[in-house]
């Protein structure tokens, strides 16, 4: 296991400026990030794998990110930390409700395998409340949603919605 690569799993149903901002953090604090759509069980989801993936290289892009690997994973998030030798998963926390749900996560990620860590980030203020679901609902009335991803994701978001009506 490497002390110094970090995965950060997210739905990306769109990622976020929210996501984008803690995946920027965090490129600046590990030597390696591997960031990783997942695929939530409990969640359906209104991208495809190939869409979620696009959008979260936008970011990568727009940050200039050499240190970032965009990947995704099937299954357990902890068998992907586990494959990557990582030392740490990796998640944002917006605010209680948040942290309540992280917290099971990180029990049963530990139950598996208790040498990988899993650290939280706080989200910046005006990020704490924003959530792919908002981005989505925004969309689907054809409201603006550029405030809340960069604005190749945006075009995607829309692209996505109407490919699906
Ligand atoms: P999940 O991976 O739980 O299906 P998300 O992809 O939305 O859902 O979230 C992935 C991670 O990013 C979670 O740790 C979540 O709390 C965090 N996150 C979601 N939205 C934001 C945001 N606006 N700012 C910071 N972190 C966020």
């Amino acid at each position: 296991m490497q002390k110094n690569i970090v995965i950060y799993p997210t739905s990306a149903n769109p990622p976020t400026w929210g996501h984008a901002d803690i995946l920027n953090r965090a490129a600046k604090m590990f030597e390696k990030v591997y960031w990783t759509a997942a695929n939530n069980p409990g969640k359906s989801l209104a991208f495809s794998l190939e869409e979620r993936l696009s959008m979260m290289q936008d970011y990568v892009q727009y940050y200039k990110l050499t240190n970032v690997v965009i990947d995704h994973f099937e299954g357990a998030t902890i068998r992907y930390a586990m494959e990557k030798e990582a030392g740490f998963i990796l998640r944002g926390l917006r605010s209680t409700s948040d942290f309540h749900f992280e917290l099971e996560l990180a029990t049963g990620n530990r139950g598996i395998d208790k040498e990988v860590e899993t650290i939280c980030m706080f989200a910046k203020p005006h990020f704490a409340t924003l959530s792919s679901t908002l981005v989505r609902e925004l969309a689907m009335l054809d409201e603006k949603i550029t405030q809340y991803v960069l604005p190749s994701v945006a075009e995607k978001v829309y692209r996505g919605l109407k490919k699906r009506e």
